[in-house]
Formats: C-alpha cells, sequence, structure tokens
C-alpha cells in the first residue's frame, strides 16, 4: 500500500463521522466514461468536445445536439455500483458515514444502498419539464427522439441544467 493510501485509511479508520465526496472518479469502474477528459473519440464523433457539450449555454442552444450526446453517452442505465460505492454504503450502513456528496449523475450510490446522496449536479433519474414541472423517468429520456418534450409541449431536463449545471 503506498503512502498517500494507508494515509487515507488511517484517517477513515480514527473517523467516525465521514462525509465523501466524490466525483466522475468514482464511478469510471462502473463503465461510465469521465467526459471531462477529453480523448479522440468524442472529437471523431461529436463536433463539439464533452465540456462544452455539457454547459448549460449548449444544451440551451443546441438541445437536440446535446440530447443525441446524453442518450449515446451518459445515461448508463445498466451501470452496476463498484466496489467504491458498494463500501461507502456498507459505511452509511454503520454509522460511520454521515452523507455523500457527489458530483455524478448516475444514482449509483443510491443503488449501492446510500441513503443521504446530495447530488449536486441532479441525477439521470429525476428529469422535469421546465414550464409544468412535471417528472419524468430516465426511461422516458432514453426512449425520446430527437428533444424529449411534455405533453404541455415543454423541454423536459433534469432540473440542475437550468440553473447550474454548467461543469
Ligand atoms: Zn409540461
Amino acid at each position: 500500500m503506498n503512502s498517500e493510501i494507508s494515509v487515507l485509511k488511517q484517517y477513515i479508520d480514527e473517523s467516525e463521522k465521514i462525509v465523501f465526496f466524490g466525483g466522475a472518479g468514482v464511478s469510471t469502474e462502473s463503465g461510465i466514461p469521465d467526459f471531462r477528459s477529453q480523448d479522440g473519440l468524442y472529437h471523431q464523433k461529436y463536433d463539439y468536445p464533452p465540456e462544452t457539450i455539457l454547459s448549460a449555454d449548449f444544451f440551451f442552444g443546441h438541445t437536440k445536439a446535446f440530447y443525441d450526446f446524453y442518450r449515446d453517452k451518459m445515461l448508463c442505465l445498466d451501470a452496476q455500483p463498484n466496489a467504491a460505492h458498494l463500501k461507502l454504503a456498507e459505511w452509511e450502513r454503520e454509522g460511520r458515514l454521515l452523507a455523500v456528496v457527489t458530483q455524478n449523475i448516475d444514482g449509483l450510490h443510491q443503488k449501492a444502498g446510500s441513503k443521504n446522496v446530495f447530488e449536486l449536479h441532479g441525477s439521470v433519474h429525476r428529469n422535469r419539464c421546465l414550464t409544468c414541472k412535471k417528472s419524468f423517468s430516465a426511461e422516458f429520456i432514453l426512449n425520446s427522439k430527437a428533444v424529449p418534450r411534455c405533453d404541455c409541449g415543454g423541454l423536459v431536463s433534469r432540473p440542475a441544467h437550468a440553473v447550474n449545471s454548467r461543469p
């Protein structure tokens, strides 16, 4: 075990009230790519880098292109929690972990059993009509064509998009 990991382990072993703050690295082992590390694949297939596609300005300016990317790359509904998600959920059950704060939108902490999860950028599982606020599932987004619309004609999105989803 390298020294940084052993120091971290010591902190955790000595702690009774842990709050975990995580981002994309937690989910990469579940097969969800870290979109901020740009690689050739995205540049070949998409006209914009992922960083741009995930910005609020892009969402409102190029909504169909956003959803093409989102359905193709971000709605990994078959992804399963990995050892990190499961360990955090175990610590919560033991009463040692108070909360998970995450930048991820994949819902894997809850799938692993964590209850107190704060999702800073929303969740693929919570979508709402930006006009009438009706809720929609991730499956609705996945099965939508082009731009997902509510019965009322409003645009359906993660709530985070409307306010603070700039990566
Ligand atoms: Zn609506």
